[in-house]
């Protein structure tokens, strides 16, 4: 192991010395998460900046430790990392449970983001806390593990995924899944052991054959096995009714080569063995993924009737896929760090725009300028849109829903009288789903009373069961049986 920089072995020193005679849940001194934190920065190549930040991330909030004691010791850039580190848990805190957890109020929102906009690295110090807190959950009360782990899938996982850090993103997510549904963890991990026990020799062979294939090309390649991981099993099992046949990929390799050509090449080999198939063929090469993932994905059939993903991406491709932003920090330490002191961001990798996004607009907030939110893509949370009221508050809906849901969301008292809605300025008409951005104003008479029909018109449990209360009350329904059940979607 490397041996501490004199920086870093002065901020462990500060850090040990703050936070004496704190202790944690576990029992240990206080002292060992903030040294856990630094060595998983450090192990992802984090530049010398953020892992000393790593050591203090704790200090201002729980010691007397001030900013002003980090700027001193360790420069402006240090300090600014542990402020926003701090600035994220404030925001947090003040969020009330894990429901409304993502910015429901405008004033929560525009701190993430100040906090995001000053520097990625704030966003990467978190991920590596909430890592190391999740590998010590046990010693937490039941009730704490439960809350914690039900955030990590719903906004860390996602978050290490838009960063496509996927060697976290999956150890968070089998981390968290354990605790949020214990039975289905099991469940889900002995029938991958299962499988994994089955198509052993048959995968040992498909290895021998593919190897030989390769070699006599010439094509340099690193052959490994690819586990799937406990929770995306579990999800894409939600998302195809629990039919185990519809998963292709229990069983990948993933073969790594030296440069784009040797993927193209490497592809046609695997299918000149083994017949693909249909619609299964992904080039995220010539067409990466919005977080930056790139290999070339086909599933093939065996001859003896095994179903197998082929993952086939370069060295490159394959430590940017396990290590994400923090593998372009690794590579380009040096002139990202100079360009993020310099205000510049223009360097992130191209994939990441999102982040380019956020940082600007945080920037323009900062400098009190107006900010056109409507132009604003949050991708962090795909399953979510953020829609405006006229007066900028935000309002976070899941993805199709429709102006009733908007305006029960706001209060039943305006879902109750909706007699129309603008959106972005023009008439619209309730049918109309919300998209990312919108501006929704929402017309309203007294003299409306709620219809049935509306039940058709909405897609939250929050609006369906306000809309429930009130038909009930009004006396033109007198009847449950009028009320259809919930659309599925
Ligand atoms: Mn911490």
């Amino acid at each position: 192991m490397k041996k501490d920089s004199e920086r870093v072995a002065k901020a462990v020193t500060i850090a040990r010395k703050a936070h004496e005679g704190q202790f944690r849940k576990t029992g240990e001194p206080y002292i060992t998460h903030p040294l856990a934190v630094k060595k998983i920065l450090e192990e992802w190549g984090m530049d010398e900046d953020t892992i000393i930040a790593g050591i203090l991330h704790d200090t201002v909030e729980d010691t007397r430790l001030t900013l002003g004691d980090i700027k001193k010791e360790f420069g402006e850039s240090v300090a600014f990392l542990v402020d926003g580190v701090t600035k994220l848990s404030t925001a947090r805190n003040g969020m009330r449970d894990i429901d409304s957890y993502l910015p429901e109020t405008k004033d929560n929102f525009l701190r993430l983001m100040i906090a995001l906009g000053d520097d990625i690295r704030v966003l990467i110090i978190k991920l590596a806390d909430r890592l190391h807190n999740l590998r010590t959950l046990s010693a937490l009360p039941p009730d704490k593990q439960k809350k914690i782990a039900k955030e990590t899938l719903e906004v860390f996982a996602p978050l290490a995924d838009r960063l496509n850090m996927g060697l976290l993103r999956v150890e968070l997510a089998d981390l968290a899944f354990k605790y949020v549904d214990p039975r289905r963890y099991e469940e889900l991990k002995t029938l991958i052991e299962k499988h994994n026990k089955s198509a052993a020799k048959s995968l040992k062979r498909i290895e021998e054959e593919i190897s030989e294939a390769l070699k006599k090309e010439k094509i340099h390649f690193e052959l490994s096995g690819r586990v799937k991981s406990v929770y995306s099993l579990h999800k894409k099992l939600a998302k195809h009714n629990q039919n185990m046949g519809e998963i292709y990929d229990l069983t990948a390799l993933r073969v790594i080569v030296d440069d784009i050509t040797d993927c193209y090449l490497t592809l046609g080999i695997v299918h000149s063995l083994y017949k693909p198939m249909g619609g299964r063929i992904k080039d995220y090469i010539a067409m990466p993924k919005q977080n930056g993932y790139q290999s070339l994905h086909t599933t093939v059939i065996t001859k003896d009737k095994h179903i197998v993903e082929f993952q086939i991406r370069t060295h490159e491709m394959h430590e940017y896929a396990e290590r994400g932003l923090a593998a372009s920090f690794y590579y380009n330490e040096q002139k990202l760090t100079e360009n993020y002191k310099k205000g510049k961001i223009e360097h992130l990798p191209t994939n990441l725009l999102w982040i380019t996004e956020l940082q600007m607009t945080a920037a323009k907030l900062r400098e009190g300028k107006k900010v056109d939110l409507k132009k604003l893509k949050l991708n962090l949370f795909a399953d979510k849109i953020f829609v405006y009221t006229p007066k900028g508050d935000i309002i976070d809906l899941p993805k199709g829903s429709l102006p009733l849901d908007f305006a029960y969301r706001l209060h039943s008292e305006i879902g109750d009288h909706v007699v129309g809605v603008k959106i972005n300025g023009k008439m619209s008409n309730l049918n109309k789903k919300l998209e990312q951005g919108d501006v929704v104003e929402i017309l309203t008479s007294k003299n409306q009373t709620p219809k049935t029909s509306w039940l058709d018109r909405i897609i939250t449990p929050h609006a369906r069961t306000k809309l429930l209360r009130a038909l009930r009350i009004s006396s033109a329904y007198e009847t449950e049986k009028a009320i259809p059940p919930l659309k599925k979607k």
